[in-house]
């Protein structure tokens, strides 16, 4: 029998599967989908929000604080950028000043480091800034990730200690039996931690009546091209309305630009598809912001938010049903809270079950993925000597070459989708949204695989039409 059992492979499950890999547990990961990271963590701001705005007294405020402040550790520990970019909360009115001076009282009461700006000195830093701006809050601590990379490589590490992921594996059915729960009829463990996300509710209902109702909320983005610091340098926040932090421009750890999102309650849970909300996004953004670059973009997508009707993060070992583990309501500043609320569910609530539980003597570490632009030209060459598949250039706007996409396929909780490479090393991130590299992404997937093309996955938007096409030229 398992000791534990994780449903859903977001980062919140992911960071909690990584930190009890420490320790001598059976553990198993359950995920519907066919790669770690693809619900909410996988489209949203990807920023680490410094915690100045989260309601006071709520869960979300305490796990945002202690989250920001573990995440450059986690990142160094797993191998993954972090980047302490800092953030401007700007203000263009008497009234916006006036809710400024409310986040300002908040800093200084959680100890968040800040510095008031007037609209000139903010404007020297930002140039963009819309001239309406008049003041603004600059907030150091606030930084950016990939939420995915980070979510892959605590999954990695978890695996390459023991941690075991089931991909496509949806939970259908729990039944509780004295001290013990049994998963779809096969899978017996002795404690649930439940990080469905959105269908948080539906895992309880197998169960119970569930204490909470997720409804998810929709935010869509623009995505513009490789702009590199020429249009926005840190992430502009308008001040907070009804809707909560409003539309921001982030720059990403790999020098693209997020315009977004919107906030929308929606009946389909997995309904992330784009449209109206842009029409939104499009209008607010230049209330912070003048010269947008429109013409850059290259992608749009949409990300959903997990509401629960509590309001807060519901985090706690079910009252009535012990060793079922709650992890629910995890919206915004999530991400930014994944680390502390992966610390509270393994040392306070799981880990004190299994008091003879040991720690792993040998922890081993995974490789960072291979990033060939940050190489020399020396280091290139002694690679591509070594294996000459690093010199060919499959991702002509990203410039990935084939060895990379071999090593993010041939790795535990490795790639098994288009899109799972794409979300490992960025061949169709770019310009060209993968229209020349992904017919040779697809080769190479079905060559590394080696168990017969027809086992090969796509992702959502994949085409089956490539998958042929990759079987008569292997
Ligand atoms: C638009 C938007 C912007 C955001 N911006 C930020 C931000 O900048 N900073 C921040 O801190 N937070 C942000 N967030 C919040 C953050 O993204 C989430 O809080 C976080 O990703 C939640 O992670 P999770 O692991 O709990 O859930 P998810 O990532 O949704 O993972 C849940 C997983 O459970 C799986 N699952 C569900 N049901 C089953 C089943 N029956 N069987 C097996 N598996 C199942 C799903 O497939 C999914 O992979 C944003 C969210 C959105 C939507």
């Amino acid at each position: 029998m398992l000791d534990i059992v994780i449903i859903g492979a977001g980062i919140t499950g992911s960071l909690i599967a990584h930190r009890l890999s420490k320790f001598d547990l059976r553990v198993l990961v359950l995920e519907k989908e066919s790669d770690v990271a693809e619900g909410a963590t996988g489209a949203n701001s990807a920023m680490v929000h410094s915690g100045h705005d989260p309601k006071p007294g709520s869960f979300k405020c305490k796990y945002n604080l202690e989250g920001n402040r573990m995440f450059p550790d986690l990142c160094k520990e797993l191998q993954v950028a972090y980047v302490p970019i800092g953030a401007f909360v700007a203000a263009g009115s008497p009234e916006e000043e006036e809710k400024l001076e409310n986040l300002v009282k908040q800093c200084e009461e959680r100890n968040v480091p800040y510095e008031i700006l007037s609209g000139e000195e903010a404007k020297k830093l930002e140039p963009n800034l819309a001239d309406r701006i008049s003041k603004v809050l600059s907030l150091p601590t606030t930084g950016i990730v990939t939420p995915w990379e980070v979510t892959i490589a605590a999954m990695e590490e978890a695996i390459l200690n023991g941690t075991e992921l089931k991909l496509n594996y949806e939970v259908k059915k729990i039944e509780k039996k004295d001290d013990h729960f049994i998963i779809n009829d096969e899978i017996e463990t002795k404690i649930i931690i439940n990080c469905a996300g959105a269908h948080c509710d539906e895992i309880t209902e197998m169960l119970r009546e569930s204490p909470y109702h997720v409804q998810t909320r929709k935010g869509e983005y623009f995505v513009l091209d490789h702009l590199n610091g020429t249009f926005v340098n840190h992430v502009i926040y308008p001040v907070p309305g009804p809707k909560g932090k409003g539309v921001l421009a982030v720059p990403t750890v790999h020098g693209n630009v997020l315009l977004g999102p919107n906030s929308d309650e929606i009946e389909d849970k997995e309904d992330d598809s784009t449209g109206s909300g842009l029409d939104f996004v499009r209008t607010q953004i230049s209330t912070t912001m003048k010269n947008i670059p429109f013409h850059k973009m290259i992608h749009t997508f949409a990300g959903l938010r997990p509401h629960i009707d509590l309001r807060d993060f519901y985090i706690q070992e079910d009252d009535q049903i012990k060793n079922f583990v709650h992890v629910a309501g995890i919206e915004s500043p999530g991400l930014s809270a994944a680390p502390a609320i992966a610390k509270e569910v393994c040392d306070n609530i799981v880990l004190p079950k299994f008091a003879d539980a040991k720690e792993r003597k040998e922890y081993l570490r995974r490789k960072p993925f291979i990033n060939m632009e940050k190489m020399s030209e020396e280091k290139i060459n002694e690679l591509i000597k070594k294996d000459p598949s690093f010199g060919r250039i499959v991702c002509r706007c990203e410039k990935i070459s084939e060895g990379q996409i071999r090593d993010v396929i041939n790795r535990k909780c490795g790639a098994r989708t288009i899109k799972a490479v794409k979300m490992r090393c960025r061949p169709g991130m770019g310009r060209c949204q993968g229209g020349f590299c992904e017919p040779e992404v697809v080769k190479i997937l079905a060559r590394e695989l080696n168990e017969g093309i027809d086992e090969i996955r796509l992702d959502r938007q994949g085409s089956n039409v490539l998958v042929s096409m990759a079987k008569e030229e292997l």
